[in-house]
């Protein structure tokens, strides 16, 4: 925590001398009534040349010029003067690039960052750039970029370092903007409403409930600053019919939510407190079992936390999801654990969550309950979450050996990921005093050998009001 303190005080520091000195200026100018952006993007030094990292790009894009003049575009890519001060301007349709999550928006537009910006190919030695949306007074803005400020009619960003390949959304038209405060870190909170205009007292109760739930799991919300991005829909599907975490140009969340759904199911509901979790740990494009293992315990472990599940049900939760991975591995799975994928989800988000579980104990065991796993968490705040870069579950459970002074982990992947294609549970939830009786039903046993740290799992890391 009191790195992470450190950091917030540092950072506004450090942008302004990035963009008073030599950082590259983005000007975008929004015609709504022709839904065109006129993108200016100023270089001190330019690269040789900038590409297109989504499909759309290319053949939204028209206008193209480089210091006013016809530029060179290559399929893909656009040729500039390297090393040169200049600027590069081309104009992009919005409807060519609008998200089809958006069908029934009319004119608000929800668009992929690589889908509205050509990339300079040597982004991630640049100093990020600040960018200024000029836009009608009834437009607002929201991306998962640092806001440096709004006024009406323009709204100022600092571009944040993100990992490559992945993505991150602008969203544009008459949203719902609110900014929630929760101990150190701010939730950029906006609302594509759609024709639900009412609801957003009852949405930003309940991102900040569960954005809280998350928050006691590491003595604190994991990200100083995140766009959390909510879409109402008129559907006849689930509570939230769709929900992912975003590292494209920073941190953020999106949320389709189900408007017709009433205030009690949506808080019953478990997307949020997952995609939630998920910013716990950085980004692990190619481990995802750990990512989301270690959601979907988090999931149900932050509501535990702070009462919005009782133990029982958390339990009955947790384990119907172990039972499910189990049952599923067992008939068609990838061979271990750390080979899972998309193909395999149960054993993936469910045996990732069984190794979480498995690290909190031994964490306990080890150092005679002076380190929890949330004390493990807490710890990457400061070193390594929104830090823009990707990492590998071997080099994240190092790190995390590192800040517990223990080998709890690096011996769990050893052990576990790398050699089963479920991890054994049944023992541990027995040792834990996590027992079903003769008709299926949880029983907590406090006689159990670890029954103590089962009644530590259930505690916050933080004072229940601390927040407030
Ligand atoms: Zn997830």
């Amino acid at each position: 925590m009191q790195e992470r303190k450190y950091c917030t005080l540092v950072l506004p520091i450090l942008t302004a001398i990035t963009s008073n000195a030599i950082a590259d200026q983005i000007t975008i100018n929004y015609l709504s009534d022709q839904q065109i952006f006129q993108v200016k993007h100023c270089f001190v030094s330019a690269p040789d040349y900038v590409e297109a990292n989504d499909r759309q790009l290319q053949a939204a894009s028209s206008n193209i010029k480089w210091q006013n003049q016809r530029a060179q575009v290559y399929r893909g890519y656009i040729e500039l003067a390297d090393g040169q001060a200049g600027c590069l301007s081309y104009d992009i349709r919005a409807k060519s690039v609008n998200s089809r999550q958006l069908k029934q928006h009319g004119e608000q537009l929800l668009i992929k960052i690589d889908a509205m910006l050509w990339q300079p190919n040597d982004l991630s030695v640049r100093i990020m750039p600040r960018v200024d949306f000029k836009h009608p007074s009834h437009i607002k803005i929201s991306t998962p970029w640092r806001l440096l400020n709004r006024t009406v009619q323009q709204t100022s960003y600092q571009q944040k370092p993100s990992p490559r390949y992945s993505d991150g959304y602008i969203a544009i038209g008459e949203l719902q903007l609110e900014e929630i405060t929760l101990g150190d870190a701010k939730l950029r909170l906006a609302i594509m409403p759609g024709a639900y205009r009412h609801k957003q007292k009852k949405l930003s109760h309940w991102i900040k409930t569960m954005a809280s739930s998350v928050a006691h799991v590491a003595g604190g919300f994991p990200l100083d600053d995140v766009q959390i991005l909510v879409i109402l829909v008129n559907g006849h599907g689930g509570v939230v019919p769709w929900g992912q975490v975003n590292r494209g140009g920073g941190q953020g969340v999106l949320f389709v939510v189900n408007a017709n759904k009433s205030e009690a199911q949506l808080m019953a509901d478990w997307t949020a407190p997952h995609e939630f979790s998920d910013l716990l740990t950085p980004y692990l494009p190619y481990d995802r079992w750990l990512s989301e293992g270690f959601a979907s315990y988090h999931q149900n472990i932050s509501r535990l936390k702070t009462g919005l599940l009782d133990e029982k049900t958390a339990w009955r939760k947790l384990v119907a999801g172990f039972e499910r991975g189990s049952k599923s591995a067992a008939k068609s799975s990838a061979p271990v654990l750390k080979k899972s994928n998309r193909r395999h989800n149960m054993q993936m988000y469910w045996g990732g969550a069984v190794i979480a579980l498995k690290a909190e104990v031994a964490l306990q065991q080890q150092t005679h309950g002076q380190v929890t796993l949330s004390d493990a968490l807490s710890g990457l705040q400061g070193c390594c979450l929104g830090k823009g870069r990707s990492w590998s579950a071997k080099q994240l459970f190092s790190k995390l050996d590192t800040i517990t002074k223990t080998n709890v982990f690096s011996e769990l992947y050893q052990q576990e990921a790398l050699r089963k294609s479920f991890p054994e549970y049944q023992s541990l939830l027995l040792n834990l005093g996590v027992e079903k009786n003769a008709s299926g039903q949880i029983v907590l046993n406090d006689e159990a050998p670890l029954a103590a740290t089962r009644k530590v799992i259930a505690s916050s890391a933080l004072a229940l009001n601390e927040l407030n």
